[in-house]
């Protein structure tokens, strides 16, 4: 007897089924703070648990549930455990896993402005909200040759900041030179500095522009790129015949969060008619608060591309990396693909978005809609709390270290970010963070800052508390 194929949507089985789903993630954040932060499975155990062939009949909801929970949750870390404090937390929130279960339950593909005119226009919306709640210049509004784009990482955002800017680049220098590929002639260089994230390296990469042509700017003992050294190296790479097309400032670098001298950095950037690209992946979040914002939006008003992660510290779940641009025109004629299956009345009107332009790949997710729920439904006001408390916390914290003399900072405090080491020196450093990271309770990440083996502790978790703050001092200080 053949049997009747289920129907993949079943809306009463959906809606029972949802709820299930929906408990289950209510229980993993109300029992997280139970768990070891940190999975301790042995590289293939989760693989070892799995069956080795497809099912080929249909299972229910409450079997995948079990498996969750006998070989998925083992395998994770958790990132929403309160005593996460590694890398840059990746802060979640109820309002925005809603929001990305409402964009999987519509399920549409924003390509195109005309693949759905929302997707396209919440997300300008948005972007255009949170320009203004970051205070970044009207330069990045919508309203003029500017505006915001989301994309799923600060790595893709970079990608898409480099074709644009070779493109510009190139298109001046052929205006000036005869016909042929001036590329050929006079090499593009790139410029950021050796605290930059690894990020920038590699999408310069994969836009052709090799190491030989990266130029790793020094730092000064803080951590921010040597503008003076920058600028020397920019004018002898022009005189030397090539084109200094690109340049990235970090805010906020990975390892201590150092702020590079953006308005410093401009100056030389505008003598080249380079790009100026500002990389603030996770400090960008804390300019929402304006006591906070000056030296992170600094400079901004001659960037032509600046981004930040709003899966880091701003309480949206990951992915979602916001980019404004400038001028979206580069974008445009950088990564525009427009084959005859794609065309319609909308993009010939000359007057829509289409965000398949401003990225690498041509489809697209509804990703504005979790953005717009955390805003809506947790208010600006109480984001810039969070990140003040964050801030005080780490500074605290800070105090906690420099007040103990068996602990030194090795760079100071940053918002949220505390970069420390042994006095004892980097092996021991390293034995602790190893022994921290086994206890289960607090997970750190390592960094070198200069020169050191650096401890790292980053507050930024939705469920992390003062108190989580003072527990994982208590374990550090335990343990070392
Ligand atoms: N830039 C900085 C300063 C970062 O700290 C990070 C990641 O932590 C990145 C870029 C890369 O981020 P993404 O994972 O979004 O590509």
């Amino acid at each position: 007897m053949p049997t009747e194929p289920l129907p993949a949507f079943d809306p009463e089985r959906f809606r029972r089924e949802g709820r299930a789903v929906v408990d289950w993630i209510a229980d993993y954040w109300q029992t997280v703070a139970d768990r070891p932060v940190q999975s301790s499975v042995d590289p293939g155990w989760v693989r070892s648990q799995l069956p080795g062939h497809p099912p080929e009949q249909p299972e229910p909801l409450a079997a995948v549930l079990a498996d969750l929970d006998r070989i998925i949750v083992p395998g994770l870390t958790h990132w929403q455990h309160p005593g996460f404090f590694a890398y840059f937390p990746a802060s979640a929130s109820g309002p925005s896993i809603l929001g990305e279960l409402l964009s999987a339950g519509m399920g549409v593909q924003g390509m195109l402005w005309a693949t759905s005119p929302a997707c396209t226009e919440l997300e300008t919306h948005v972007l255009d909200w949170l320009r203004e709640l970051l205070g970044l210049p009207d330069r990045f509004a919508s309203a003029g040759v500017g505006g915001g784009v989301i994309h799923d990482s600060a790595s893709s955002g970079l990608l898409c900041a480099v074709v644009a800017a070779r493109e510009r680049a190139l298109e001046c220098t052929a205006e000036q030179t005869a016909a042929g590929s001036p590329e050929q002639r006079q090499p593009l260089v790139a410029y950021t500095s050796a605290a930059a994230h690894s990020s920038i390296e590699k999408g310069l990469g994969i836009a052709g522009i090799d190491r030989q042509r990266l130029r790793k700017i020094e730092t000064n003992d803080r951590g921010e790129m040597d503008a003076d050294r920058l600028a020397a190296r920019m004018d002898a790479d022009a005189r030397n015949g090539m084109i200094p097309f690109f340049v990235a400032a970090t805010v906020g670098t990975t390892s201590s969060g150092a702020f590079d001298a953006v308005p410093l950095i401009a100056a030389a950037t505008q003598r080249h008619n380079a790009w100026l690209h500002v990389d603030a992946a996770w400090a960008g979040a804390a300019a929402i608060c304006p006591e906070l914002r000056g030296g992170i939006v600094a400079g901004a008003e001659a960037a032509d591309s600046w981004g930040f992660n709003p899966h880091k510290w701003l309480l949206v779940n990951f992915d979602c990396h916001t980019l404004w641009v400038a001028d979206r025109r580069p974008f445009v004629r950088a990564l525009s693909m427009k084959p005859d299956y794609l065309r319609n009345a909308a993009t010939e009107s000359g007057s829509v978005i289409d965000y398949s332009d401003w990225q690498v790949p041509l489809g697209r997710r509804f990703r504005a809609l979790k953005l717009w729920m955390t805003l809506r439904m947790i208010g600006a006001a109480a984001l810039r709390q969070r990140i003040r408390d964050h801030v005080a916390w780490a500074a605290e914290f800070a105090d906690w270290v420099r007040a103990d003399r068996r602990f030194e900072l090795l760079a100071e405090p940053s918002l949220s970010l505390v970069a420390f080491g042994l006095r004892a020196g980097d092996e021991a450093a390293e034995a602790l963070l190893d022994r921290i990271n086994r206890g289960g309770r607090v997970l750190l990440s390592p960094a070198r800052v200069g020169g050191r083996h650096a401890l790292r502790l980053a507050v930024g978790g939705t469920l992390t508390r003062r108190e989580d703050v003072e527990t994982a001092w208590r374990e550090i200080s335990r343990l070392a």
